[in-house]
């Protein structure tokens, strides 16, 4: 073999059109062949395709791969939610929970290995950034999903429905890879998702925002989680460099390109802090008139937070105060908690919690490497 093999994973349609007519003089057809084999099918080894003609095969095994991450360890949630660690080098992983519900699959994956935000209630920001996750690891997730996901369900149903970037990471830091990723998700060739079902959340980088509202529609979601700067700044510290008054426009540009299809402010309900009738009373003027719906999320805690959950009764008041002034309010429902899989608990550390789990949870299925 000369030079790298280039993984597959993660190529979009047209960079694998170009890779299969440049470096193996082949027909675009056969890179849409591949597609359908990587997956739908998911096939991570070319000696399966079985519509390629033998001698195509060996020279794809010559100049590529399909290399997908290494999951470390599995976990099942008393109420079905799964969680996947994956290995990204010795010390480092990041999680992708799978979240069922009876009208639909949601993946929740991760954009990079740790997060550089530093949101104040958020565990992914207590281990730093270490860097982000190339297309093959993001798309990777989906497919290793899948695969698991396929083996433990009857009658072949699609598992995966939805695709969120709710994991680790801030996904439009990572942009240059993210995009490529959402494309496959929504390639009828790739995972055929349609744009209602790929979202993407941001802690509110503002130029990105834009960027992606000319160059990819997708459901966009933002962590508000404060009405006024004062608060925002403490809580989500990007909010300096970008405050409010700048990221609300950024949302209602987003809306107008996407021919009015409505943002998704997510809002962690901290016990104290941001739960205030007032509060409620300032968002719901931030957000009069405009397409936009809440998501209030009771807060999850991690080791070492200073923040405690609202209580139900605060968070159902504060909805009703949202809804009142004619604002659409949900709250989200708590998944995964009791695997810490719920959002914002995600904190990918192959070593130590790793060990410790594999020896002391009850659902922990150790697992090792993944066929290549
Ligand atoms: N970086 C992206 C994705 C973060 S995770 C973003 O900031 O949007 C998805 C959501 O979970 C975000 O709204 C995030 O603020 C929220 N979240 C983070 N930590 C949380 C916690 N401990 N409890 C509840 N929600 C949390």
């Amino acid at each position: 073999m000369v030079g790298e093999r280039v993984n597959l994973l993660g190529l979009p349609r047209a960079q694998l059109e170009a890779f299969v007519a440049q470096r193996l003089g082949a027909k675009p057809f056969r890179a849409r062949q591949l597609m359908k084999w990587i997956y739908r099918r998911g096939a991570a080894d070319f000696s399966a395709m079985s519509d390629l003609a033998q001698d195509f095969r060996a020279q794809l095994r010559e100049v590529a791969e399909i290399t997908v991450p290494q999951i470390v360890t599995e976990q099942v949630s008393s109420d079905g939610t799964r969680k996947w660690m994956l290995r990204m080098d010795e010390v480092q992983g990041i999680e992708t929970v799978y979240i069922p519900e009876p009208d639909r699959g949601t993946l929740c994956i991760s954009s990079q290995v740790g997060c550089a935000m530093d949101c104040t209630f958020c565990a992914t920001a207590q281990q730093g950034f270490n860097r982000n996750l190339s297309v093959a690891e993001i798309v990777g997730q989906v497919w290793l999903a899948q695969r698991e996901l396929t083996e433990t369900r009857a009658g072949g149903a699609r598992a995966i429905t939805n695709i969120v970037f709710m994991g680790m990471g801030e996904p439009l830091a990572n942009y240059r890879n993210v995009v490529p990723a959402m494309r496959i998700f929504m390639d009828d060739l790739g995972y055929d998702l349609s744009r209602r079902r790929v979202t993407l959340s941001t802690s509110g980088l503002v130029p990105q925002i834009y960027k992606l509202a000319e160059e990819c529609n997708v459901a966009l979601a933002v962590s508000l989680h404060a009405p006024n700067d004062e608060l925002r700044n403490e809580l989500v510290p990007i909010n300096r460099k970008h405050p409010i008054a700048e990221l609300l426009p950024a949302c209602w540009h987003y809306i107008d390109q996407q021919n009015g299809r409505s943002v998704t402010f997510e809002y962690v309900m901290l016990d104290g802090v941001n739960d205030k009738p007032e509060h409620a009373r300032q968002l719901a003027r931030l957000m009069q008139g405009r397409r936009a719906k809440l998501n209030l999320i009771p807060f999850n805690v991690f080791p070492g937070t200073r923040y405690r959950r609202s209580p139900a009764a605060v968070i159902a008041r504060f909805r009703d105060i949202l809804n009142d002034h004619g604002v659409i309010a949900t709250t989200r429902k708590t998944r995964g908690d009791d695997i810490e899989a719920a959002c914002g608990q995600l904190a990918g550390k192959v070593t130590d919690r790793t060990l410790v789990r594999l020896g002391a949870k009850l659902h922990s299925t150790p697992r090792t490497a993944v066929e290549t």
